[in-house]
């Protein structure tokens, strides 16, 4: 462990999620000469792709509060506004790159990494480009639309010799983390069951009307994608990184079709781990909800209010309510990749993670639409 603290309290609690991840053995690095080149006394340029409302709101102002990296660089479409984020960022308007030509980065020393931020059925297609580039990627959850864009996207990293981490913020938080640590230490004996619920009131129009994430081409699915991809996650990190064996699941009630023509409105979804443990699941865009509970044979964890926004989680166990440091889950997820690739450490969440919950959501849909138990394929 070579990482320069940010804090003494949050370095540590860092290490147990990296220790948490790193147990599971699936998610451990390959460490590639570009990874260790970087010199850890210097900010990393990251350019982003795609310039919609999480890079508005998120990512670029978190990036004003890192200390480890840097926003250097956008890829947009619009190069007028390109122009306005290089003049409120301060980076060169050489850095404006269009979705076309995210390849010609290769030769830019500025950028350092690249993080794909456009709706889910063009993660893939970016992904690739950025990794032909040679920079490392971070890439939005979900990772992709099916196991096979995932594993055209890891074996385009692995070629190109950089890294990719899939955009779970919530692996830099500490709630979670701790969440993580209960799990791995077993401080309340295994989970073996588990509820959690993640989603928002969606408002608007048809999915052709610039909608994307309901429209089934640009999100590939609905709120499962989206929102449900947060419960797979606690549940998986609840399990110490297991993944479910099987799946059962069955879709909610449509009850604006002029939505949700395209995409389910909500999904329920109950997943089996190999040592019996369960965990029912529900996404939905029809009400704003965002809660998770974990109980062991000792006592139990419950994350709430809410569990998975970007607010900071209350975190509660049958030993009382747990304090810990409210952090931008944006600007706590970008330092700790970028200590990550600075220091050669593994990543809290690499591309096989993602992998691994697009496996768990192709095996959802496939028991919603059959009605029938399905298996994650590995
Ligand atoms: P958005 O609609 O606000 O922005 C999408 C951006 O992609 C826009 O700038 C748009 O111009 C661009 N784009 C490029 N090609 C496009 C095309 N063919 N069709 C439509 N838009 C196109 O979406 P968003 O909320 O910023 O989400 C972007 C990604 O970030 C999604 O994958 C989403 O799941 C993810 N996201 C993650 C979090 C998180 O907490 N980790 C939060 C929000 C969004």
């Amino acid at each position: 462990m070579t990482s320069r603290p940010v804090s003494s309290h949050i370095s540590r609690r860092r290490f147990i999620g990296g220790v948490v991840v790193g147990s599971g053995l699936l998610f451990f690095p390959r460490f590639s000469r570009a990874v260790d080149a970087l010199a850890p006394s210097r900010k990393l340029g990251v350019a982003l792709v795609g310039l919609g409302g999480y890079s508005t709101n998120q990512l670029g102002p978190a990036l004003r509060q890192t200390q480890h990296c840097r926003l250097t660089g956008v890829v947009t479409g619009d190069r007028a506004k390109g122009k306005k984020w290089a003049h409120d960022y301060g980076f060169s308007e050489k850095n404006i790159f269009g979705y076309e030509t995210i390849e010609q980065i290769a030769g830019n020393p500025d950028i350092d990494v690249i993080y794909i931020v456009t709706p889910n059925s063009l993660h893939a297609g970016h992904c690739i480009a950025a990794a032909k580039a040679g920079k490392h990627v971070i890439c939005e959850k979900p990772m992709a639309l099916s196991v096979a864009e995932c594993d055209a996207m890891i074996a385009a990293c692995k070629a190109a010799g950089v890294r990719l981490m899939i955009g779970y913020r919530l692996h830099y938080e500490p709630h979670h983390i701790e969440l993580a640590r209960l799990a791995h230490d077993k401080v309340f004996g295994a989970f073996m069951r588990m509820d959690g619920a993640n989603g928002f009131l969606m408002r608007g129009t048809s999915a052709d009307t610039g909608n994307w994430r309901a429209n089934k081409k640009l999100a590939g699915g609905g709120p499962l994608m989206d929102m449900g991809v947060y419960v797979i996650q606690a549940a998986c990190m609840a399990k110490v990184e297991a993944a479910p064996t099987a799946v059962t699941a069955h879709f909610g009630p449509v009850t604006r079709p002029e939505l949700f023509s395209e995409v389910e409105e909500s999904v329920r979804w109950e997943m089996e781990f190999s040592d019996g443990a369960k965990a029912t699941c529900l996404a939905t865009y029809a009400e704003n909800l965002s809660r998770f509970r974990a109980d062991a044979e000792g006592g139990w964890a419950r994350l709430e209010q809410p569990a998975f926004y970007y607010d900071e989680p209350k975190l509660t166990t049958s030993k009382g309510a747990v304090h810990l440091p409210k952090v931008n889950h944006q600007a706590a997820q970008l330092d700790g990749m970028a200590l990550e690739l600075m220091t050669g450490q593994p990543s809290r969440a690499p591309g096989e993670m993602g992998r691994r919950d697009v496996a768990i959501i192709e095996a959802i849909y496939a028991a919603a639409k059959s009605g029938q138990r399905s298996t994650v394929q590995g």
